[in-house]
């Protein structure tokens, strides 16, 4: 089986490929029928892609590197020509940076999206794995979305991705395409970038300095480790039914509040390093997925402890001080 992941050089999407190729550390393809002939990756490498997040994969023969921009409709389509499988992780991730900005948003993750689905269907790839998040439903005070809850995206993140999921399920509907959409909750891990909360506050605290919470802390994410999400897409991509949404989580609800406790005590550091700022636009009060359909049809159950896989990301991020140290300067340390 030939697989294109898009986005492979991101913290996410690398996990997926290490995965694939069960790197030295990895648990390795979720199943033998998995085991690819080929993998190649097609990223940009904007300032989150990162080759480095490839070292352990970097001398398997099966891999292939290709950098290029999934809005560039020739270069897409003499990859995707190539495949069996596109399993699709390039985006713009970042929910702050899209409230700066919103324009690369829409090229990449509605354009390349959009790109990327018209060449698997010239060249009639046979699945295509459309990864997305759980915040296309907007905010919930109480309860649990199902696949079935309607789309309410409240930033311009995930109104791009809420875009780029319909365009997916339009391709099936009106081209019978096998496309199947896979959406998760927040992911915590190895290869993060420095942005996003975890790996911000970490690396923070490594370094002795302050980190910012946002507005009173009480905003609840649910959190998964990032191997985690990448053994329910493997389920999904192996067994998922075309045209469906599947619904990827953790079952660990925690706010901001709490997540920052659980790491200022892992990382031996006290409530004076944490400075309360103004509260992000727009934020989100809670994210809270149902899992039962993914659980029920795939046997999807996440395996990693939160409390055991923060622990061993906040060794992570204190051992390989040299892969995160050079890209702190940019992500606004
Ligand atoms: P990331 O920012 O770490 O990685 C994104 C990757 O896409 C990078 O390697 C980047 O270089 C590449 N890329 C960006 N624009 C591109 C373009 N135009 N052409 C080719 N490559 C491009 O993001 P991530 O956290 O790994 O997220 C991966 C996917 O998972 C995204 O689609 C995101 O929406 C989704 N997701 C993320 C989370 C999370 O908690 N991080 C949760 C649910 C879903």
């Amino acid at each position: 089986m030939r697989i294109l992941v898009t986005g492979g050089a991101g913290f996410i999407g690398s996990e997926y490929v290490r995965m694939l190729l069960a790197a030295p550390g990895s648990c390795g393809p979720a199943d033998p029928q998995l085991e690819p002939s080929v993998v190649t990756v097609l990223d940009k490498l904007t300032y989150s892609g990162n080759l480095a997040n490839l070292a352990a994969v970097r001398d398997d023969r099966r891999l292939r590197f290709v950098r290029g921009d999934i809005c560039d409709q020739a270069l897409v389509d003499e990859v995707v020509a190539d495949h069996d499988v596109v399993v699709h992780f390039a985006a713009e991730s970042h929910v702050d940076r899209s409230i700066a900005g919103a324009a690369p948003f829409v090229v990449t993750n509605v354009l390349g999206t959009q790109t990327l689905l018209d060449a698997a269907l010239r060249h009639g790839a046979h699945r295509f794995v459309h990864v997305s998040t759980d915040e296309v439903y907007g905010s919930i005070d109480e309860g649990f979305w199902t696949e079935a809850s309607p789309l309410a995206p409240n930033s311009p993140y995930s109104a791009s991705k809420a875009a780029s999921d319909l365009l997916a399920l339009a391709y099936h509907r009106t081209h019978g395409m096998d496309v199947v959409v896979t959406r998760c909750s927040n992911n915590y891990g190895p290869y993060q970038y420095p942005e996003k909360i975890v790996p911000l506050f970490v690396t923070n605290l490594l370094d002795g300095r302050t980190v910012p919470l946002y507005g009173d802390g009480g905003n609840v994410r649910d959190w998964l480790h990032v191997h985690d999400h990448c053994v329910g897409i493997a389920l999904v991509q192996q067994k998922g039914r075309a045209g469906e949404v599947y619904h990827i989580g953790g079952g660990t609800e925690l706010t901001n509040k709490e997540l920052t406790a659980r790491l200022l005590a892992a990382c031996g550091a006290g409530w004076d390093r944490v400075v309360p700022v103004a509260d992000r636009k727009g934020h989100d009060r809670r994210y809270a997925l149902d899992i039962g359909k993914t659980t029920a049809e795939l046997g999807y159950t996440p395996s990693v402890d939160l409390d055991r896989g923060l622990a061993e990301t906040v060794r992570w991020y204190r051992d390989n001080r040299a892969w995160w140290e050079p890209l702190k300067p940019a992500a606004g340390a």
